[in-house]
């Protein structure tokens, strides 16, 4: 895949289907819907159980899920992605497929909650990297990072205003400042969660 390829729906499905009856770290059978949140959340290289999830993320497992499914609706890949494996979930369980919790539109995000210049930053020029792969790969460069440093990009995809701060949301790592094409995001400490 070249740098400038964005994910596509079929490739969330594709994914979601290699996924499909694969074992967990726990030894839990993963479907569709766990491999599709690992994806999202950044665990592909060893997709999780959404308790499992819940627990790398040290995140109530509702509220993670509420909170991914509320991101995804941005999402097209994804959340194509997450509606081909519950239909494929449902089908094997033999219902009918659950509906996605409706979530409150347009909460508002923090992203003016401290006009402090970052002091300690490294900058990343993800130019129109767009959807998936800007969020799998800014992952990777906030893990680079020791807890509460931050990393500055610039990101010039259209969807990043919404993206990222989203993604910043349900990673919790907080977003310091935006100024389109311009984001400073702090690496969380986990020690501060308790
Ligand atoms: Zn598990």
């Amino acid at each position: 895949m070249s740098q400038s390829s964005n994910l596509r729906a079929e490739d969330v499905i594709a994914w979601a289907d290699a996924c499909w009856g694969s074992s967990c770290a726990c030894g839990a059978r993963l479907v569709g819907t766990d491999a599709v949140l690992s994806l999202l959340l950044g665990y592909k290289s060893q997709p999780l159980c959404i308790p499992c999830l819940s627990e790398a993320q040290q995140e109530d497992s509702q509220a993670l899920v509420r909170r991914s499914l509320a991101y995804m609706q941005r999402l097209d890949c994804y959340r194509l992605g997450w509606e081909h494996a519950q239909k494929r979930l449902a089908e094997e369980n033999g219902e009918s497929a659950p509906q996605a919790p409706k979530v409150a539109p347009n909460q508002q995000d923090p992203t003016h909650r401290s006009e402090l210049a970052p002091t300690s930053q490294d900058a990343w020029d993800a130019g129109n990297m767009g959807c998936g792969d800007l969020v799998l790969e800014l992952r990777v460069r906030l893990a680079d990072l020791a807890p509460n440093d931050i990393l500055q990009v610039r990101a010039t995809d259209p969807g990043a205003p919404q993206d990222l701060p989203a993604w910043c949301r349900i990673t919790r790592n907080p977003l310091v400042h935006a100024s389109h094409p311009l984001y400073w995001i702090q690496r969380r400490d986990p020690r501060a969660d308790t």
